[in-house]
């Protein structure tokens, strides 16, 4: 684990919005040109941080746990991970 990924699980779980299990320095983004809006990835999505609204899906990046559950479930490859840029 880096220093960066320590402070950032300590001042997740100061606000309490953060997973502490949180580690990964990659997120998830979603390829809208792919997205057909079936809400597969959010039924399987552990802590909840996915969310389809009027035809847009969404990702909470600060209680993503980044577990990658969605980015295998989508049947079009919509979601991948991204390295997070510092
Ligand atoms: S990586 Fe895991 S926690 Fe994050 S949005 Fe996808 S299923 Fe949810
Ligand atoms: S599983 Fe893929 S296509 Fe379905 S809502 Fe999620 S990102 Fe979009």
């Amino acid at each position: 684990m880096t220093l960066s990924q320590l402070v950032r699980g300590v001042v997740g779980d100061q606000r309490g919005s953060v997973n502490r299990y949180q580690t990964s320095d990659r997120h998830v983004v979603v390829d809208h040109s792919l997205c057909f809006y079936c809400g597969a990835c959010v039924a399987v999505c552990p802590p909840d941080s996915l969310f389809l609204h009027n035809g847009f899906l969404s990702i909470n990046d600060e209680t993503c746990t980044r577990c990658e559950r969605c980015v295998r479930m989508c049947p079009v490859h919509a979601l991948s991970t991204v390295k997070e840029s510092s």
